[in-house]
């Protein structure tokens, strides 16, 4: 075991040490998994779901504190990461009712009675990126476990703290010992080690495109079953006859919130040429009404960014670029750094995934042109478009390819509905009905009911 000092990312303060896993115990952990699978399988339904509701009511009563640890260890704003704790509580409740509802299906058949079971999968594993630590463990978790699965949980090297409580919860809430396990360390050594151990039969992994490819590529060793939730580069569509006044105003937490860290930024905002000038003088007002600072003030918009090693991951993306305006940030400690709004031009950051709190302003010419622009990316995670005609609004939502589209507003996940990418943003759906199917097999079985 190696420490990792965890700091906090507004104050560069070391706020804990954090013991690393290495092989040895990432291998312990996977075999206490596999020990626990029989017991997890055999709960009934309903038991499993009690106990997955007392799960989601330790996290509501744990709710503040797991938000406080949120703006200490990863900098969110307090508001955010109440909503994010509330969301691992959500998420919990609402697969909480799938184990009494796991049906199979009864299919007519000459010659006797076939009938389909969903199956648990064995060990998942889950690999849990730095951006929203909570949320993201929440939709791996919550579903793998009600659908009989036990879960080994790897969370980013930065953001381990709210992940080692939610374990502590679900042992308070019941969840037997070895069904749910923490296992802090690299994701090359303790991530990996989900991709190569036998018996991890998925893995489900969110984070970049680059790792994204290699876990994919490893899985295919032993046919293993993955989920990919990947980068963005999302496109906020505005046509002349939007509401103009509200995607203007909007647009800023499309693209700022989380201080830009998150996979479903609106990070090219696309204007219709005629708008052009009208729609940038209103979002300059919007981007220097945003408020960035200590985000454990109530009032505070956007936080600082995750590390020193991203912020100048991100410095760089602007250092080519033609700043058109810029917001506001904090001098002194923490890792901060001011809304930045980028004109039209040739430059990285129009393409490639910044994840911190930048955005390209580009004007097109009409609704063919738009659509064009928003697919001339190897990203299809999510966007918005602005439109009051309904009509066009469903064409230009279906023309886009991406997995996550909302009119005249920016919501992208919700956790009753599928959420995940189109081409390299990612491979599966997350959330909604549907996601136990990612963490079950379909089995046949047929009985002969012939003399
Ligand atoms: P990352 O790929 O560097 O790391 C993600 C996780 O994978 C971490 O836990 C890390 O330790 C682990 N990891 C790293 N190398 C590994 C390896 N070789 N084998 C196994 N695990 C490994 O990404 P990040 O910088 O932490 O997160 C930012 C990225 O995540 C962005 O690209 C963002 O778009 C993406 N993201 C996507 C979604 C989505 O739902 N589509 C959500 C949030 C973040």
């Amino acid at each position: 075991m190696t420490a990792f000092d965890v700091i906090n990312p507004a104050t560069e303060e070391v706020v804990a040490s954090v013991e690393l896993a290495g092989l040895e115990q990432a291998d312990a952990a996977i075999q206490r998994a596999v020990g626990a699978l029989p017991g997890w399988k055999a709960v009934s339904p309903g038991d499993r779901a009690r106990v997955l509701r007392r799960f989601a009511e330790r996290v509501d009563a744990d709710l503040e504190n797991l938000a406080r640890l949120e703006v200490t260890n990863a900098g969110h704003t307090i508001g955010n990461a109440r909503w994010e704790a509330g969301n691992v509580r959500d998420v919990l409740h609402y697969y909480s009712a799938a184990p009494e509802r796991l049906f199979g299906r009864q299919i007519p058949v000459p010659g006797g009675v076939n009938v389909t079971f969903a199956e648990p999968l064995g060990v998942v594993g889950v690999i849990v990126p730095w951006n929203f630590p909570m949320p993201i463990a929440g939709w791996g978790f919550a579903p793998a476990l009600a659908a009989g699965n036990t879960v080994v949980l790897k969370p980013a090297e930065w953001t381990p703290l709210t992940a080692l409580r939610l374990a502590e919860l679900a042992l308070e809430a019941g969840i037997p010992e070895g069904v749910f396990q923490v296992v802090p360390g690299r994701g090359d050594v303790v991530g990996q080690r989900f991709v190569t151990h036998p018996s991890v039969r998925k893995v489900v992994f969110t984070g970049s495109t680059r790792v994204g490819k290699q876990i994919m590529a490893g899985c295919a060793e032993q046919v293993k079953r993955v989920t990919l939730e990947l980068g963005g580069k999302s496109a906020n569509i505005i046509f002349a006859d939007a509401d103009l006044a509200k995607a203007a105003a909007t647009a800023p937490s499309a693209v700022f919130d989380n201080a830009g860290q998150d996979c479903c930024a609106r990070s090219r905002i696309l204007v219709q040429r005629s708008v052009y000038d009208e729609f940038m003088a209103e979002f300059e007002q919007a981007v220097k009404k945003v408020r960035v600072g200590a985000p454990a003030d109530e009032s505070t918009e956007m936080g600082p960014l995750v590390s020193q090693a991203h912020r100048e991951r991100v410095q760089s993306y602007v250092d080519d670029a033609p700043v058109a305006f810029r917001g506001q940030a904090p001098d002194g400690p923490g890792f901060w750094f001011p809304p930045t709004v980028l004109g039209p031009g040739d430059y990285r950051a129009l393409t490639e995934e910044v994840f911190g709190p930048v955005v390209s302003v580009q004007p097109f010419d009409d609704e063919a042109d738009a659509v064009k622009i928003a697919n001339d990316s190897d990203y299809g995670l999510s966007g918005s478009i602005w439109t009051r005609d309904v009509g066009r609004a469903l064409r230009v939502a279906r023309a886009v390819d991406a997995g996550n589209l909302s009119v005249n507003s920016h919501s992208s996940v919700r956790y009753w509905t599928p959420f995940g990418g189109f081409k390299q943003s990612g491979l599966g759906r997350e959330l909604g009905p549907d996601a136990l199917a990612a963490f079950t097999e379909v089995k046949n079985v047929f009985i002969d009911t012939q003399e």
